[in-house]
């Protein structure tokens, strides 16, 4: 089967030639182990992090070997009495069309829930860190004025449209292009949205809300964070969630200074997902729910091919998808 490698570390933004397409031997299925067609995969801005040669939270991806990340796909063989032929499975070995591993590594999902992408979007780990960060991690209350960065993409559509669904008095989202504000205003319910690329963030953000912020949600860290400091109200609550501005730099942008946080009072949470699992169940009730009763709107981009995976990946970090970025094989 194919599989798509990492050749060499990106230096700042990612290129093609940091990645190989290669053949692989499809590895023998021991006991209790499947065999796995994958049938969509996930690109994810988490993986830029893991091209580097760098301790973090997740052990970085090894030179000359395939990828992983988010897919689902069909048990085609099994030697579990776990899972069936014909399952249809959420796991974390994507970047491949073939893959090997533990029954219980691997997620048994109805397919006639959801489209399979829901899986690694809106009802999968993107869907739980909206959920998570906004309700435990910001400790969204009814009547806040919430701010999110990175509105448009996968986390933050769903962290707007939540927000709004729990009784936020307001919601601003900002993104990067004139479609994507749109989206927001047009499909997801946002009050307010505005393009970053536009002037400063802080003179948007300020127009958008002149009542102050309750809570940002922070997906883009540098001066998105710097502006919702300045705008924030006392007591104000940040969800730190992601810096995607800050992955593909090569050089420390200095940060923002964090004052404000202390005259304010504000509380800053950082977190990632893997620490709300216990959240999961009611997660996936209460978004479940209002996905099936059409009022949460989950737009995907996908990409055609996993020869494009790479492309899809790259595309991702420059702003090309709007909602979950998805690659179909
Ligand atoms: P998205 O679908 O939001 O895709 C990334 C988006 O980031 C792009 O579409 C682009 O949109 C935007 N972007 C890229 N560069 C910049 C920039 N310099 N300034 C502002 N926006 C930029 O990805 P996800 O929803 O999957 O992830 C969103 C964030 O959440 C990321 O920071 C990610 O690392 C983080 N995350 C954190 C988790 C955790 O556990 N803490 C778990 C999952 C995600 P635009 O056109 O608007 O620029």
């Amino acid at each position: 089967g194919v599989e798509i490698r990492l050749a060499a570390r990106p230096d700042g933004w990612p290129k093609p030639e940091n990645f190989t397409v290669a053949k692989a031997e499809v590895p023998a299925v021991g006991a209790g182990q499947v065999l796995v067609r994958n049938l969509v995969m996930s690109v994810d801005p988490y993986m830029r992090g893991r091209m580097n040669d760098t301790k973090s939270y997740i052990p970085p991806f090894e030179l000359g070997k395939a990828l992983e990340g988010g897919a689902v796909g069909e048990v085609i063989a099994s030697e579990s009495p776990d899972l069936a032929v014909g399952d249809v499975v959420l796991h974390g070995l994507g970047w491949r069309e073939f893959a090997v591993l533990d029954a219980a590594s691997a997620v048994k999902i109805d397919p006639n829930l959801a489209p399979l992408g829901a899986f690694l979007g809106v009802l999968g780990m993107p869907g739980l860190t909206a959920y998570a960060g906004l309700l435990k991690a910001a400790d969204f209350r009814e009547g806040d004025v919430v701010f999110v960065s990175g509105a448009a993409g996968a986390v933050g559509a769903l962290v707007g449209q939540i927000a709004k669904l729990r009784g936020a008095s307001k919601v601003i989202g900002s993104a990067g292009s004139a479609e994507k504000v749109a989206h927001l205003k047009d499909d997801l319910g946002f009050d307010e949205a505005f393009n970053y690329k536009d002037g400063p963030v802080r003179e948007q953000l300020e127009k958008a809300a002149p009542e102050g912020i309750d809570v940002y949600f922070d997906n883009v860290g540098g001066d998105h964070l710097e502006a919702a400091l300045a705008v924030a109200n006392k007591g104000a609550r940040f969800a730190l969630c992601g810096a995607i501005s800050q992955y593909n730099a090569t050089e420390s942008t200095g940060g923002p200074n964090l004052f404000a946080v202390i005259g304010k009072g504000i509380n800053m949470r950082g977190f990632i997902v893997g620490e709300y699992s216990d959240v999961k169940e009611q997660f996936f009730a209460e978004v479940g729910a209002w996905l099936a009763e059409g009022k949460i709107v989950a737009r995907e981009t996908v990409v055609e091919g996993l020869e494009n995976a790479p492309a899809a990946f790259i595309d991702l970090l420059r702003g090309a998808n709007t909602g979950k970025m998805l690659v179909k094989l």
